[in-house]
C-alpha cells in the first residue's frame, strides 16, 4: 500500500488537486489571473463582481432587461410598435466585459473549458423549466463553410451543455444556414435583418410541423438572426418558436 492511501481518501483528493491546480492551474476566463484552487465559476472576483445576471423586470416578449423599472414584467417599447417571429426569447447575463471576453475564448479560439462557468451563472430552474415545455431544441446553424473553419458550432455545444437532460429533444439538422453572411459586427439593426434574410433553410419539415420549439444560441444582439431562424421555421408549419440564449447585448433594437 503506497503512503498516500494510508493517509486516507481525504488526503488523497487534496494531494492530487494540488498536483493538478500547480501543473495546470485555472485561470480567470476574462483576465486570466490565476485562480486558487477549483470553483464552480472561472472567473476572478473582480471580473466576477462585473457579471450582471438578467433579472426580471424584463420584456415580457424580447426579455429585455429594464433595469430601472421597479415595476412586474411589461412589453418594451420595441415590442409594442413590432412583432417578431417568435413568442418569447431569454438570456441568463448581459453581453458585456468578462462574459464578451469568455464567450470570444469560447467561440474564437475554441476554448471548451469556460462551459461549466456559463451554465453555472443560469440562475435556478431556468434551463429545466425552459426545456421542458418545448418538443424540440435547435441549435441556431453556422454556415458550413464557417463550421469547416471553426470545427463546432458554439450553439449546439451550448444546447448540449445546457440541455443534458433534454438531449434527444436537440436536433441540429432540421435546419440549416445556406447563406454564407458576412459578420453581424458593427451593423445597425436593420443592417443585420437584410444581411441574415433568407440565409437559412428547413431541410425536415416533417420534424417540425406542429412542433413546440427552442431556438438556442450564444448571444442575442438585435434578435435578428433568431427572428429569421423563427420566420423559416414558423413559414414550415412550426407551432410555435421560443428562444433561449445565454448571453444577451444592451444593443438597442
Ligand atoms: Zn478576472
Ligand atoms: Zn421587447
Amino acid at each position: 500500500m503506497c503512503v498516500l492511501e494510508k493517509m486516507g481518501p481525504i488526503f488523497r483528493i487534496g494531494f492530487w488537486e494540488i498536483l493538478r491546480d500547480i501543473f495546470f492551474p485555472e485561470r480567470c476566463l476574462s483576465c486570466s489571473k490565476g485562480l486558487q484552487g477549483r470553483r464552480t465559476v472561472s472567473f476572478c472576483s473582480a471580473c466576477h463582481e462585473d457579471i450582471r445576471i438578467i433579472r426580471e423586470p424584463y420584456c415580457t416578449v424580447c426579455g429585455k432587461p429594464f433595469i430601472k423599472s421597479a415595476g412586474g414584467n411589461h412589453l418594451c417599447g420595441y415590442c409594442i410598435k413590432k412583432s417578431w417571429n417568435f413568442s418569447r426569447a431569454r438570456a441568463a447575463v448581459y453581453y458585456e466585459g468578462p462574459i464578451a471576453e469568455a464567450v470570444r475564448i469560447f467561440k474564437y479560439n475554441g476554448k471548451m473549458y469556460g462551459l461549466d462557468t456559463f451554465t453555472a451563472l443560469i440562475p435556478g430552474n431556468t434551463l429545466k423549466s425552459i426545456s421542458q415545455e418545448s418538443d424540440l431544441i435547435v441549435p441556431v446553424p453556422v454556415h458550413p463553410k464557417r463550421l469547416r473553419k471553426r470545427g463546432f458550432n458554439q450553439a449546439l455545444v451550448l444546447a448540449r451543455k445546457f440541455f443534458p437532460e433534454s438531449r434527444n429533444k436537440i436536433d441540429p439538422h432540421v435546419l440549416e444556414r445556406c447563406q454564407w453572411t458576412m459578420s453581424q459586427a458593427g451593423l445597425s439593426g436593420a443592417e443585420r435583418r437584410g444581411n441574415v434574410r433568407n440565409a437559412f433553410r428547413v431541410l425536415q419539415r416533417e420534424k417540425i410541423k406542429n412542433k413546440k420549439i427552442l431556438l438556442v444560441d450564444d448571444v442575442f444582439t438585435t434578435g435578428a438572426t433568431v427572428n429569421e431562424c423563427a420566420r423559416i421555421l414558423k413559414k414550415n408549419q412550426a407551432a410555435e418558436i421560443e428562444v433561449f440564449t445565454f448571453a444577451r447585448s444592451v444593443f438597442r433594437n
